[in-house]
């Protein structure tokens, strides 16, 4: 390289940037022989918050002219910060504040993520695919589907075997498909055997095509034990469809306990208690996740010892998307008719009772490795403050869960980030924001760098490239214990 070329040191590609040009990242650049980091450091203001609290987040975000409101209502995030590669060395920022008369520090950096992924929680009832699946972006494996949770389809993408344990293309496309979902944006994953669905973080998921409105009320059973009083007297037989738990009111502890009469009704699947039947059908994208168009189809025939010509029986889903009112011929066989106003209001009420349809992004990452001696020169006592609760970790400002056991691993809602809070490198890596909290009598206990700590007030000039936000009202403050955040 020419000598007017300089060297990026903040991960390992050690990228050789010209003037004017910027690193393989595009997160450094080379100005007028400087190395700078590009994109704005973050500042979350929460006086801006308070003072219009119906603001979105974001929306009155501007270049910060370095004016402090006070210590306690700004807080400096990692996103923008940059990164000390290899990570002996202090970490980026290391803020002083003064909180209630209690010196505080915050130690700032942006963190390169190996080992990281997302969870994805996509709420529909319609069957993805089936559990351990290849979920796929541009062709390239990046994740499998895990459990089905209660109105919801759970993928897990991302971890440190796609990222490095694939070919090249395997790592890209994770890489890239981690960095849209956590910065918000949408992407298309197309699962083995299964669904297409394209995932947004606070977004209805796209499941072949079709947008996804409601997720569901409950599982058929529980479904039955919501409505049954709705429906006594109204209709003889309610069967709720469902690919894991169909219920059957005539049968069910509810129906029993209300005196609903034995219909003769039978089930194909396998019952499993009085009321409750597993796969009646194979699972799909139609009547409670099953793929079943024709209800009548999950019906063997009636017991005509126990049925009755005239019978009434309604069949619904668990998100009362497909509903189907019948009765019994002569012949003891089921009839579809029109649904009647009386029960249209019940299939209404199990509508109006089904949450939207979001997807979930939560970030997943390890900050328990060498990131942590950007923080102390013993990093195990790092990992023994945050679970002594003496450090809090936050997420670019937003709370994170920190997993029990050993290590810092944590989880963070993407949507309760300033936007576009991550980045990436070429290894490669998510680049993601984590701050450390905590007082600083106990940070120079745990082996803290000390001598790097310096006040906020020395990084509030104006024009060198930060800029405040709003911070979110939802969040609790990183400068404060949740207990005085929640008496305001
Ligand atoms: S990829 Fe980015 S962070 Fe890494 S060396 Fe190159 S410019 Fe620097």
């Amino acid at each position: 390289m020419g000598d007017d070329a300089i060297r990026c040191d903040a991960c390992p590609v050690l990228c050789y940037i010209k003037p004017g040009r910027t690193g393989a990242c595009d997160r450094y650049g080379n100005h007028e022989g400087k190395l700078v980091r590009l994109d704005p450091h973050v500042v979350l203001d929460r006086a801006m918050e308070r003072g219009d609290s119906v603001v979105p987040f974001l929306e009155r975000s501007h270049d910060w002219d370095g004016t402090l409101v006070s210590h306690r209502e700004t807080f400096v995030t990692a996103i923008g910060a940059g990164t000390t590669y290899p990570d002996y060395k202090p970490a980026p920022f290391i803020i002083s504040s003064q909180v209630e008369g209690v010196d505080m520090v915050t130690v700032v950096t942006e963190g390169i993520f190996s080992y990281c992924g997302v969870k994805v929680k996509i709420d529909t009832d319609r069957h993805l695919g089936a559990e351990c699946s290849t979920v796929r972006s541009h062709d390239e494996a990046v994740g499998h589907v895990t459990t089905s949770e209660y109105g919801s389809q759970m993928l897990s993408l991302g971890g440190v075997r796609h990222l490095t344990g694939g070919n090249r293309q395997e790592g890209t496309a994770t890489c890239n498909a981690l960095l849209n979902l956590c910065n918000g944006k949408a992407v298309e994953l197309i699962i083995d055997d299964g669904a297409k669905v394209v995932v947004q973080a606070g977004r209805a998921p796209i499941v072949d095509g079709v947008q996804e409105e409601r997720m569901r009320v409950g599982c058929g059973s529980a479904t039955i034990g919501m409505f049954a009083k709705q429906w006594f007297g109204k209709v003889d037989e309610v069967v709720v469809v469902d690919d894991h738990i169909t219920g059957v009111l005539s049968e069910h502890q509810a129906g029993k306990l209300l005196g609903v009469p034995e219909t003769g009704i039978k089930l194909k699947g396998r019952r499993s208690t009085p009321g409750r039947y597993f796969q009646v059908a194979e699972p799909g994208t139609s009547w409670g996740g099953t793929d079943i168009d024709d209800p009548l189809s999950i019906l063997a025939k009636f017991n005509p010892k126990k049925a009755w010509p005239g019978l009434r029986l309604l069949m619904v889903s668990t998100t009362g998307e497909h509903h189907a009112y019948f009765e019994l011929g002569k012949d003891l066989k089921p009839r579809e008719k029109e649904l009647p106003a009386n029960l249209q209001e019940s299939v209404a009420r199990i509508q109006e009772n089904c949450e939207p349809a979001f997807c979930t992004v939560l970030f997943m990452g390890g900050a328990g490795g060498s990131l942590r001696a950007g923080v102390t020169e013993n990093p195990v006592k790092l990992t023994h403050s945050v679970r002594d609760a003496l450090t809090r970790v936050t997420c670019g400002g937003a709370p994170v869960y920190v997993w029990p056991g050993g290590g810092i691993t944590f989880m963070a809602d993407v949507t309760r980030m300033p936007q576009n809070a991550f980045g990436y490198v070429p290894t490669p890596a998510l680049v993601a924001p984590i701050e450390f909290t905590l007082k600083l009598a106990d940070y120079a206990a745990l082996g803290g760098y000390v001598e790097n700590v310096r006040p906020l007030s020395s990084i509030a000039s104006a024009g060198d490239g930060r800029r405040r936000v709003t911070a979110r009202s939802d969040n609790p403050w990183p400068l404060e214990s949740p207990a005085e955040t929640k008496k305001k």
